[in-house]
């Protein structure tokens, strides 16, 4: 897994306001896939739970989980028609701000995208332009 290089956003394609938990996340995953996809899960009240330790490999872009850290956070999709939607809450903004810098810190040089951004993706994932909200500052939205 090592070393990171990585660092990779996800949305759990699930409904603007659904509370659903990482540890539903992560038994979904062991579900489907029998092992955890993501290293962080972040949820609507911006909590963030770590799913996976950085030395584990995890199961979120496909060919591409060396070295690549996997942050989800809880949402993605609009509440009625189930069309993408950035629905992050201004705390899940935050938290993901603070996870971000943390792994610029941790691992000078990291690349940041989005799920989409990887070659060959076609999905909307994480529902929203990673890089242009990091060059606007990693704004929560209140400014
Ligand atoms: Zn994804």
């Amino acid at each position: 897994m090592l070393p990171i290089k990585f660092l990779t956003i996800h949305c759990a394609a699930t409904p603007e306001g659904r509370a659903v938990t990482a540890e539903q996340i992560s038994q979904w995953d062991r579900e489907r896939f029998n092992q955890v996809s993501y290293h962080w899960v972040i949820e609507l009240d911006g909590s963030m739970h770590r799913t996976l330790q950085d030395n584990e490999k995890g199961a979120h872009v496909a060919q591409n989980n060396t070295g690549n850290i996997g942050i989800c956070y809880i949402g993605g999709v609009a509440a009625v028609g189930g069309k993408p939607k950035d629905t992050r809450t201004p705390a899940q903004k935050r938290s993901l701000r603070t996870l971000i810098r943390t792994y610029q810190e941790r691992y000078p040089g990291i690349v940041v995208r989005g799920h989409r951004d990887w070659p060959n993706v076609n999905k909307a994932c994480p529902s929203f332009d990673v890089a242009a909200w990091m060059k606007g500052g990693m704004s929560d939205g209140s400014d």
